[in-house]
């Protein structure tokens, strides 16, 4: 699907008409895509104007909004984009903008929070951000006074070879490992998901996921803008304001994670009225696995089909979806290879045949071209050309996927990914604690919920909430084990090896957390 025609994200913004809707929030007037290509072009400009220019990074950190949407696009424009998660902690801030290699950090006018604290400690510049809704949902200026002025390597728009955006994905065997995705990994996968749900001009996106994750950036703002359309951007997930917003932005779609959609669901009932007022033309569910009793009580609810997709920081989202109406979708499957080809291999490299279980390896325009600086991870991620996924499935006859397993070891809590052994580093840090292995345990809503099994040293005594608070002082809320359990010695697999996987049932943990 993803030519060679245009492969930037300056060629995806050119889609909507001058005076069309682009970027909305509830409550504000939005920003036309004629705005918004001036909005890219001006931050373009007022980057190399302080030495900013292609394949320089720059960091956002930024609430949930449509500022944050335009300045995802405005950066990426004619930089790097890295944004990153407002809610870490100071120590994680430093570590994600100095692995970054960061030439300046973008954050709201005022802010004054952890990010930018690290950012004055490791000496990263900082851009304010001044949001000038007069001129449109999502419209700013830039205060670049930090920086000395001259020009940038290389200045003016991003070429498809160009990085677009760098993002973290949770490692199994290190620390977070950094994902660089090019003009045209990102332009390929906004036109596959294009494709996968037939986005035009009349579709209008209600966003509620992060923009800080793929998921978001990717399919709710830049697919919708390649299409034309229009994307109204909440301060993020609130079930309590969701129907409010659904009633006053009448989208044709929205796409969440499976836990967004059973909070959502939760409240359904009392919001009956708003629910017939306004038609979903379809909901998408991905970055977790979707319940089949999930989907088949939003589709009664919505009147609308669930198109649950398989995506991936590494392919820049989209790498498997389910089909659109009149053609089947197939509760517990993840639909059928959308944008790259999608295959299943066995251990020793071979493609396997259809119906055999194996891992799920992936090929295409989307996919990133390897990990930045790391070696030993893209020669265990590449074989033969294809893309290992760390993700374990099956093809069916009829071409669609099922996620049976995971060979990677992260956590997967309702979507947003933990890496245990970003965990055990900071649990290990505790004076009395001698050794921990962080797992995952079910959760009947998120799926998988941060666990950790912790070996005292001798003679010393911590209790579970004094570990949770020493963990909650570095890392990020959705990171700290929401159970601990202090043993004599943890298990080991038949191997002899600490296995992570499987962990919770060798700890007799096979209970549920409420
Ligand atoms: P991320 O890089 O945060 O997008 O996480 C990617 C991982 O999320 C994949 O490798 C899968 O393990 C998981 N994932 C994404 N979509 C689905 C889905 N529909 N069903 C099951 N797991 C999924």
């Amino acid at each position: 699907m993803s030519s060679g025609r245009a492969a930037r994200f300056l060629d995806l913004l050119g889609a909507g008409r001058e005076e069309a809707p682009a970027i909305s929030a509830p409550g504000a007037k939005p920003l036309t895509h004629g705005g918004l290509r001036g909005l890219a072009a001006e931050t373009v400009a007022a980057l190399n104007a302080v030495g900013i220019g292609r394949n320089d990074r720059v960091a956002i950190v930024l609430p949930n909004g449509p500022e944050m949407a335009a300045a995802f696009l405005g950066v990426g424009a004619g930089a790097t984009t890295a944004p990153l998660n407002p809610a870490y902690r100071g120590e994680e801030f430093r570590f994600y903008l100095a692995d970054l290699r960061a030439k300046a950090l973008v954050v709201a006018a005022g802010e004054d929070g952890p990010a930018r604290g690290a950012a004055a400690e490791i000496g990263v510049p900082v851009i304010e951000l001044r949001a000038t809704p007069e001129r449109g949902a999502g419209a700013f200026t830039l205060d670049t006074t930090a920086l000395p002025s001259g020009p940038p390597a290389q200045g003016g728009p991003a070429e498809a070879g160009d990085i677009a955006l760098v993002l973290h994905t949770s490692g199994t065997t290190s620390r977070p490992k950094i994902v660089p995705l090019s003009q045209a990994n990102v332009a390929a996968s906004a036109r596959n998901i294009v494709a996968a749900v037939a986005l035009t001009a009349s579709d209008r996106c209600l966003n509620i996921m992060p923009l800080f994750h793929i998921h978001g950036l990717i399919a709710a703002v830049t697919a919708s803008l390649a299409a034309g359309g229009e994307v109204v951007c909440t301060p993020g997930f609130n079930a309590l304001k969701f129907f409010g917003w659904l009633g006053e932005a009448r989208p044709t779609w929205y796409t969440a994670v499976p836990t967004m959609h059973q909070a959502i669901l939760a409240r359904a009932d009392r919001n009956a009225e708003t629910i017939a007022r306004v038609r979903l033309r379809l909901i998408r569910s991905s970055s977790a696995s979707l319940p089949p009793q999930v989907m088949a009580e939003l589709e009664k609810v919505f009147g609308a089909p669930v198109i649950e997709s398989y995506g991936m920081t590494e392919a820049a989202h989209q790498m498997t979806s389910n089909p659109l109406p009149p053609r089947a979708r197939k509760a517990g499957s993840v639909g059928l290879a959308a944008g790259p080809e999608v295959d299943v291999m066995s251990a020793d490299g071979d493609l396997l045949p259809r119906g055999t279980v194996g891992e799920v390896v992936i090929r295409g325009a989307n996919v990133t071209a390897g990990y930045e600086a790391n070696p030993a991870a893209n020669a265990a991620a590449f074989s033969g050309g294809w893309f290992r996924t760390g993700d374990q499935g099956v093809i069916d006859a009829e071409g669609y996927l099922r996620i049976t397993g995971r060979l990677k070891e992260l956590i997967n809590r309702g979507g947003e990914k933990v890496s245990p052994l970003e965990v055990d580093e900071v649990l290990m840090d505790h004076p009395a604690v001698a050794q921990v292995v962080t797992f995952a345990l079910v959760h009947p809503k998120l799926g998988e919920e941060v666990a950790a099994a912790v070996v005292l040293r001798e003679g010393m005594a911590l209790t579970e909430p004094e570990l949770r608070d020493f963990a909650k002082a570095r890392l990020a809320d959705f990171k700290v084990p929401r159970r601990i359990v202090f043993v004599a010695e943890i298990p080991k697999g038949n191997t002899g090896k600490l296995q992570r996987i499987g962990l919770a049932d060798k700890l007799g943990l096979t209970e549920t957390l409420p």
